[in-house]
Order: structure tokens, then C-alpha cells, then sequence
């Protein structure tokens, strides 16, 4: 408990208040949260006073209660990426086809949307998916601009070094701590030339670099998650995120689609998806009537508990269109 000298609206003076930690609920977008925030209370009237330091206090950690219920990016991280792919404010939101203050706005402890939340917290990790954007948009951002943020993302990656493990190194079959890299590989898929970043282990006795049985599935993934991007097709983790937003599971969307029970899960991995498939996901994301009419559907084939949990999904996602922010 601290005091002190504000101005209370209601006995219209500067007066002693009293300020003490208490539970507090704050709404937003409907739902209500739990936090930890002050009041004050002036001593003259026991009234509640409205001071703008503490309902600024206050808004912080009902905010920060929020992201981390929602899931959404940390404030902190948001902060964070222009400094690591040294870009001002407005070149990256222009990059990231946004508005040019929304990334400025998200600094400021604006909350993004879940979307853009979702991007925010790639770019924090990932600086390959950095050097994706940043080429897939270099036209909407000055070549001095491109050059200076390309060589920070070059850099990052260039370093990174993931983690060590000390293990048995199966390349000079000495245990030592072998860390493990990301590099850049090329290849040409199905004709098309196609760049992705692969995991590896490096052996720095033997200078070699060479891939563990899971790495080799990873690393396959990347490449056809590239091969993907660049036709324009759903990667790997667009169609695992349109499947977690509906809240099924592989086989029961596979049911609803009327397709083979393992084409979700071969989707989500190793083989890569037709143009018609990928439409049919691609409608269903934007979709959420059409999925609740295939749900309607498929009911019968789907186990009662299933299918009232994907309905209820569905209907909010329902209510929520148009609202996205
Ligand atoms: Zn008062
Ligand atoms: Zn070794």
C-alpha cells in the first residue's frame, strides 16, 4: 500500500489517496479477464480516484494477461524485430503488406489481431521466414533499405547455430559437442528450382556436416514446404493451422472432405498436394458456413461428441467473421 497527492473529481481537489494491489477484471473483445492491478482510493471521500499512471499500469498487465490466454505475441518480441533485421517501422509493415503505422501501433502495445500475431511471432524466431518476405516484397521498399536489412538477415543465419549436443558425432565416431546448424540448400523439384534452410549436424573435427534419420525428414518437409510456397500452394503449416482453427482431427476433416483417411496426414508431411486439393483447403479456411454444411453432412460418420465440439467451433468462427481486426 503506498499514498498519494492527486486531484479526486469528486471532492474536486488535490487530495491523499491510498493505492493498493487488487484483483481487478477488464473486458475485451467480449471476454472478460483476471489481473493483478491498483486502485486508489481518496481519503477524504473513500472514493475511487482515476489516475492516468495507474490505469496505464493497469492496462499493461490486463493486456499482457490477455496475450498470454490468447496466445498472442509478446510485446517484447514485437519490439525486437526491426532491431534484428535492422528495418525501420514503416518499411516492414509495407513489407508485411499492412498498414503503415499498424506495426508502429503493435510497438506502442496495440494487440495485433491472431494473424498477424501469428506472423509477428515467425519473424521474432525465424529469420529465414524474414528473408521470405523480404524477398517476396523488395519492390515495396527502397534497394538501399533491402540491401541493409538483407545483409542483418544473411548474418543471423549465417550464425545460427540452433543448439549443441554432445553425442556420439557418427561422422568421426568420437563423442564431442556437435552443434547443430541451419544452412541454405538448393535442389530442383518436379523442374522447379527451389532454396530452403535444412537443420544439420556439424562436425567441426572433420569439417563435414551430415543429417540425423529426423533431420532428413525435417529437412525434406522444408524443402517441399518451399517447393510449395513458390507454386503458390498451402505449406505444411498453413494447412495444419486451417485444420486447428476448425479444432479436428486429420481423419475426421478427411471424412468431411470425402477424401482418403491418410491424405490429410500425407498433406501435413512429406507429399505435396494438387492444385484442386489445395483449392478445397484453401476454400475451407475462408469458409466456415461451407464447413459446417459439410459437417451437417458427414454427421452421421462422425462420432456425436466430434461433431458437437467441431459445431461449436465452427459457429464462433462464424461470428468472428467480419470482425477480424
Ligand atoms: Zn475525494
Ligand atoms: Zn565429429
Amino acid at each position: 500500500m503506498k499514498e498519494m497527492k492527486v486531484f479526486c473529481e469528486h471532492c474536486r481537489i488535490e487530495s491523499e489517496c491510498v493505492v493498493y494491489s487488487c484483483e481487478l477484471t477488464g473486458t475485451i473483445r467480449g471476454v472478460d479477464y483476471k489481473y493483478k492491478g491498483k486502485e486508489a482510493i481518496c481519503k477524504k471521500c473513500g472514493r475511487l480516484v482515476f489516475v492516468p499512471e495507474i490505469n496505464d499500469e493497469n492496462l499493461d498487465s490486463l493486456y499482457s494477461v490477455y496475450r498470454k490466454a490468447n496466445n498472442i505475441v509478446s510485446l517484447e518480441d514485437v519490439r525486437s524485430i526491426p532491431k534484428k533485421y535492422n528495418i525501420g517501422k514503416k518499411p516492414l509493415s509495407l513489407l508485411l503488406g499492412w498498414g503503415e503505422q499498424t506495426l508502429s501501433r503493435y510497438m506502442d502495445g496495440d494487440v495485433p489481431s491472431k494473424h498477424n500475431s501469428e506472423v509477428l511471432k515467425e519473424l521474432a524466431i525465424n529469420p529465414i521466414s524474414y528473408l521470405d518476405l523480404l524477398e517476396a516484397n523488395k519492390e515495396k521498399i527502397s534497394a538501399v533499405v533491402y540491401e541493409k536489412s538483407k545483409k542483418a538477415a544473411d548474418a543471423l543465419i549465417r550464425e545460427d547455430v540452433i543448439r549443441k549436443e554432445n553425442r556420439l558425432c557418427t561422422c568421426c565416431m568420437e563423442v564431442h559437442d556437435v552443434p547443430i546448424v541451419r544452412i541454405k540448400d538448393s535442389i530442383v523439384f518436379k523442374g522447379v528450382p527451389v532454396e530452403f534452410y535444412v537443420n544439420c549436424y556439424y562436425c567441426e573435427l572433420a569439417d563435414e556436416y551430415y543429417e540425423s534419420q529426423d533431420m532428413l525428414s525435417e529437412n525434406d518437409i522444408a524443402m517441399k514446404d518451399a517447393y510449395r510456397k513458390k507454386l503458390g500452394l498451402l505449406t505444411t503449416t498453413d494447412i495444419h493451422a486451417i485444420r486447428s482453427k476448425y479444432g479436428i482431427s486429420q481423419s475426421d476433416l478427411c471424412v468431411l472432405l470425402g477424401w482418403g483417411g491418410k491424405t490429410i496426414t500425407r498433406y501435413e508431411g512429406h507429399q505435396v498436394q494438387d492444385n484442386a486439393h489445395d483449392s478445397i483447403l484453401k476454400k475451407l479456411d475462408s469458409d466456415p458456413e461451407w464447413f459446417i454444411e459439410l459437417l451437417e453432412k458427414a454427421k452421421p460418420l462422425l462420432n456425436a461428441d466430434s461433431y458437437e465440439r467441431y459445431y461449436s467451433t465452427a459457429t464462433k468462427l462464424l461470428t468472428l467473421v467480419g470482425f477480424t481486426v
